[in-house]
């Protein structure tokens, strides 16, 4: 491993000040990812500053219906949490199915926005991988990708974004909270990830030096039933070939309202904005949902090993589409 400089925050401002925009400085909040990937001489920050002490642990349900949740509270704890658990269930299900307990009582929700991917190329250390090293190439354009992305690649990168928890933020149109040294800026989920474009190595709107404060989310959609369905290889300590995050609201028979965020098929969490217009307004049923399902996966570019992933998301949202409008799901609000 190689030697850093370590400076543990007084305070958000302290903590924005010691990083100082430096572009090799990182932020310590769990430390399940970039602890990793240090080990792995992966990341090499030169200064690392801990974020553990911020007070930036609370869940709050503000006066006005919204939920701000602290840059710094532990996964488990937010899935847990009575109050997340009651309006935003599909939130509670995303994160238990993640990692591992062990996993979840140490991550936080800045972490799990900040996680780097899982592209076996992108850890080895030693393939090309542009995410890691810009203007090496791809190896796994051309090598074994199974777990890549059908949607939001380039020919620089189609690595998948890893996180659950993000899918349901995505869905629950959450918003970013961070503090920079210029102050305090709001970000909306969908927009926080970058697609890869030509600069993979850029994951986030974030600025240099910016910290992650909290997550806000709106008020819980009133009569919505949501559902998140995540489909791997084992059942636990896993990561999404594909997973779906759907929330709709029925009103007179219809679809009033319909969101969709996809996960495990995308390099970043993806909304599925066609196949919700295609819902709102519509009766529940199968020649919808195989339409909606059908335009999601529209523009879809698979490679020579993740084909499959074209039809198993398409299912996936039939199956979720159809549990939730049928009632099946339990626990759905
Ligand atoms: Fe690197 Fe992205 Fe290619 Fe993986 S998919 S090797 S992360 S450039």
């Amino acid at each position: 491993m190689r030697p850093f400089a370590f400076h543990r925050s007084a305070s958000v401002a302290d903590a924005v000040t010691s990083h100082g925009a430096d572009p090799v400085a990182a932020y310590l909040a769990g430390g399940t990812t970039l602890i990793d990937l240090v080990k792995l001489d992966v990341m090499r920050p030169n200064r690392v500053i801990d974020i553990n002490r911020l007070p930036l642990d609370r869940i709050d349900v503000l006066p006005d219906g919204r939920m701000q949740i602290g840059a710094m509270v532990r996964n488990s704890d937010l899935a847990w949490h009575d109050e997340v658990r009651r309006r935003y269930p599909v939130l509670s299900a995303a994160l238990l199915s993640g990692a591992s307990p062990q996993l979840r009582n140490m991550a936080t929700t800045a972490g799990n926005l900040m996680q780097r991917t899982r592209c076996p190329y992108f850890r080895d250390n030693v393939s090309p991988c542009n995410k890691r090293e810009p203007g090496t190439g791809c190896a796994a354009i051309g090598g074994y990708n199974r777990s890549h992305a059908i949607l939001g690649g380039t020919d620089a990168c189609i690595a998948t974004h890893p996180s659950d928890m993000c899918v349901a933020l995505a869905a629950l149109e959450a918003e970013v909270v961070v503090q920079g040294r210029e102050g305090e800026r709001r970000i909306p989920l969908v927009e926080f990830h970058r697609l890869p474009g030509n600069t993979p190595q850029l994951e986030t709107e974030l600025r240099p030096g910016e910290l992650i404060t909290a997550v806000v989310l709106p008020p819980p959609l009133a009569g919505a039933r949501s559902h998140y369905l995540k489909i791997r290889d084992r059942e636990s300590y896993e990561f999404a070939l594909t997973s779906v995050a759907a929330i709709v609201v029925l009103e007179d028979n219809r679809i009033r309202d319909a969101r969709i965020a996809l996960g495990g098929v995308a390099t970043k969490p993806w909304r599925a904005g066609a196949a919700e217009g295609l819902l709102r307004g519509s009766y529940p049923a199968p020649p919808t949902f195989h339409a909606a399902a059908e335009s999601a996966v529209q523009g879809a570019h698979p490679h020579q090993f993740n084909g499959f992933k074209v039809a198993l998301v398409r299912q996936a949202i039939v199956r979720v589409l159809s549990d939730l409008t049928s009632g099946q799901v339990a626990g759905a609000t």
